[in-house]
């Protein structure tokens, strides 16, 4: 398991080690998680877990050479969940400038194509600016993936509309994985009736907007985590790590320039 690990943990190598790997790699893996409430029955770390379980899976399912996993952040903007304890949440400004730090170091190395695998949702605009400001300074591939490549798919798979946070999905997710860390007798109903399509945070017609977590549900939890099974998350890993190795051997083995415009 080391041995299979060493070839693509960034963190294990020498540098002389990753100046050959240099050689042949120009794909590297940044997974961003967050430290937060996940209702009464699921651990904090689920955000910071799933990213980089799902990074580990990703970089050993792809092909020779596979790309860089770096060590993963494990802090996210998480302010929003501060009425819960255990949540430890840094501001917009500290992560955006951290990660185009991390960036533009990577582009220093010669990496060529970041891959940002965020397991947290409000991440997100943050790590898209962070991304956007990576490419503008060091003009080379960066995207962010806050589960894009296969939502469709898991969204097929459940019955809660509006599942955002420690509902149906995640807590499926930890019990395949993790089963010994949830606590299912404790895991609560708390899917959320907006009656608004506008307004549905799993609409295709819904705006972004922000809300902070107690206003909104009572034990942190934004879905039905009661209708989450362990089948159910096997089934979701399967499918969203076969979705996001697609990806990452799509860009991997393509050279940038050809990445951004194979005709002209
Ligand atoms: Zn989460």
């Amino acid at each position: 398991m080391s041995q299979h690990l060493n070839e693509f943990l960034w963190e294990k190598m020498t540098w002389e080690q990753i100046e050959e790997r240099l050689k042949t790699v120009d794909t590297a893996i940044l997974p961003c998680g967050a430290i937060e409430q996940h209702g009464p029955h699921l651990p904090v770390d689920v955000d910071y877990f799933d990213a980089w379980y799902m990074a580990l899976k990703v970089a050993g399912g792809c092909s020779f050479p596979k790309p860089f996993v770096l060590p993963p952040i494990p802090y996210g903007v998480s302010y929003h969940h501060s009425a819960f304890k255990g949540t430890i949440s840094v501001s917009n400004n500290a992560l955006s400038a951290l990660i185009y730090d991390i960036g533009m170091s990577l582009a220093h190395n010669g990496i060529k194509k970041i891959v940002i695998l965020n397991g947290h949702g409000d991440n997100k605009p943050t790590l898209t600016y962070a991304a956007q400001m990576i490419n503008r300074d060091a003009k080379i591939f960066v995207c962010v993936d806050t589960g894009e490549t296969s939502d469709i798919d898991l969204y097929n798979l459940i019955d809660t509309h509006n599942d955002i946070h420690a509902g149906e999905i995640e807590t499926s997710t930890t019990l395949a994985v993790r089963p010994e860390l949830v606590q299912m007798e404790k895991a609560v109903d708390a899917t959320l009736d907006f009656n608004n399509e506008y307004l549905d945070f799993t609409s295709d017609r819904g705006v972004s907007w922000y809300v902070h977590t107690q206003r909104i549900s009572e034990t942190g939890v934004m879905g039905n985590a009661k209708k989450a099974t362990a089948e159910k998350g096997k089934l979701m890993w399967e499918i969203a790590i076969k979705k996001m190795i697609e990806f990452v051997e799509s860009i991997k083995n393509t050279p940038l320039d050809q990445l951004y415009q194979n005709k002209y």
